[in-house]
C-alpha cells in the first residue's frame, strides 16, 4: 500500500513537478516570531524597501482585479530596458524559481539528460528527476568552484545544461569570460540555463550577465530573481530572458496568472537603486564580518560572491544546537561537512558569532 507520502511524491512525479517547499526546510519554526534569526534560506534582512512597500499598499485597492495585459506588458517592457532586450525576449515567473520549472517542462523528461555542478541549487535537478530524467552531477573542485572541464566533457549526453552563476551554496564564481565562454560553447548544441539569482552582490554586477550572450542570440536562457538582492523572497517575482521564440515557449508553461502585489513590488524595486546598492553594500560588510570570525575560530571558509558564506564545518554540528537559541543555519543539507550561513544583519551575525563561539 502506498503511505500518503509516497502517494504524494507519486502524484506529484505522475504530475510531472516536484516541490522546491523551502517553507519545510527548517521544520516546525514560528518564523513569524522576531525572535528567530533566519540564517537558513538566503533571504535579504532588509528587505522589502520603503518603495516596494508603498508600491504594494497602492497596490491594494485593485487586489480583487487580476493584472491586465497592459500591467504585465508594461512590466516585461521595464525588465526588457534594463536588460536591453526586447520584451519578448522576457518571461516572468512567480520567483525564477517558476522559469526553472518551465525549461524543466520543455526540455526535460524520460530519455533526457540534465548535467549541473554539484553542490549546486538543486531545484531544476529535483524537478528533472521527478520527471524521470537523468541527471549528470559534475562535482565541484577541492576550491568548491564548477568543474568547467569536466561539464565540457559530458556535456554531449545533455539535453539541457545549468549553471549556478555565483554558485549557491558553494558562493563561488567563474570569471565572467570564462563563464560566457563555456555557455556559448555548449548552447551550440543544446540549451544553456545560467541562474544569475545572486549576481546583483558581485561587483560590477550587470556589465557581466549572460544576458550578452543572449543578445548575440545564442540557445542561453538567463534566470534572475526579485527575491535577493530586491529582498521580496515572499512575493514570489522573477524573470528568464531568452530568445524569443525561446521565452514564448517557456512562457507558455505559466501556471496562473501573476501576483499583481508582487508586480507592483518589484517594478518599483527595480527603480530604487539606493537599496540595491545599500543592501549590497551591507552584505559585503556583513561577509567580511563572518570572514572575520570564521578566521578567529580556525573554520575554512569559501569567498563569497553572493549573499551567503560557504563553510567547513566538519563535525561541529552547529545547527541543532543553534536552534535552540532561535538561529537558523541549514541542517543536514549538505553533505562533506559542509554547511552555509546567510548574511543577516550586522546584529544577527553578531549573535550568530556569539553562539558559534560558545559551541566552539
Ligand atoms: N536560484 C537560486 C540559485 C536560488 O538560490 C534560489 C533560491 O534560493 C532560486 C533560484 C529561487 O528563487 P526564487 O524562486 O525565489 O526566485
Amino acid at each position: 500500500m502506498l503511505s500518503r507520502r509516497n502517494l504524494i511524491k507519486s502524484s506529484a512525479i505522475a504530475l510531472g513537478v516536484a516541490s522546491l517547499d523551502l517553507t519545510a526546510l527548517a521544520g516546525p519554526v514560528a518564523r513569524t516570531s522576531s525572535s528567530w534569526i533566519e540564517l537558513d534560506r538566503n533571504e535579504n534582512p532588509y528587505g522589502p524597501s520603503p518603495a516596494a512597500r508603498k508600491a504594494m499598499i497602492d497596490r491594494i485597492e485593485r487586489g480583487n482585479r487580476y493584472l491586465d495585459a497592459d500591467e504585465l506588458n508594461a512590466f516585461r517592457d521595464k525588465i526588457a530596458n534594463f536588460e536591453g532586450v526586447t520584451r519578448d525576449h522576457v518571461v516572468l515567473g512567480a520567483g525564477s524559481s517558476e522559469i526553472l520549472w518551465m525549461a524543466a517542462q520543455e526540455y526535460l523528461g524520460e530519455g533526457k539528460t540534465l548535467l549541473q555542478g554539484d553542490p549546486t541549487f538543486e531545484l531544476i535537478g529535483r524537478l528533472a528527476e521527478a520527471k524521470g530524467s537523468r541527471v549528470e552531477r559534475i562535482a565541484v573542485t577541492p576550491e568548491q568552484e564548477d568543474d568547467f572541464d569536466a561539464i565540457r566533457k559530458a556535456a554531449a549526453r545533455a539535453s539541457l545544461v545549468y549553471f549556478n552563476w555565483p554558485n549557491n551554496p558553494c558562493g563561488s564564481m567563474a570569471p565572467a569570460a570564462a563563464m560566457k565562454g563555456i555557455a556559448k560553447d555548449l548552447a551550440n548544441r543544446c540549451p544553456v540555463f545560467v541562474d544569475e539569482a545572486y549576481l546583483e552582490f558581485v561587483d560590477p554586477s550587470l556589465e557581466s550577465s549572460t544576458v550578452s550572450l543572449v543578445k548575440e542570440g545564442a540557445n542561453v536562457i538567463v534566470a534572475r530573481t526579485f527575491s535577493k538582492i530586491h529582498g521580496l523572497a515572499g512575493m514570489r517575482m522573477g524573470y528568464g530572458v531568452a530568445r524569443p521564440e525561446v521565452a514564448r515557449r517557456l512562457g507558455s508553461y505559466r501556471f496562473s496568472v501573476l501576483n499583481s502585489l508582487a508586480l507592483a513590488a518589484s517594478s518599483a524595486a527595480l527603480d530604487d537603486q539606493e537599496f540595491i546598492a545599500s543592501s549590497h553594500r551591507r552584505i559585503k560588510e556583513g561577509k567580511t564580518a563572518i570572514y572575520r570570525l570564521f578566521d578567529d575560530l580556525g573554520v575554512r571558509y569559501i569567498p563569497s560572491s553572493a549573499s551567503f558564506v560557504w563553510f567547513h564545518e566538519g563535525d561541529r554540528n552547529w545547527a541543532p544546537r543553534l536552534r535552540e537559541r532561535q538561529i537558523l543555519i541549514p541542517s543536514g543539507r549538505f553533505s562533506g561537512g559542509w554547511n552555509r550561513v546567510t548574511v543577516g544583519t550586522a546584529e544577527e551575525i553578531a549573535r550568530f558569532g556569539e553562539a558559534v563561539r560558545s559551541l566552539a
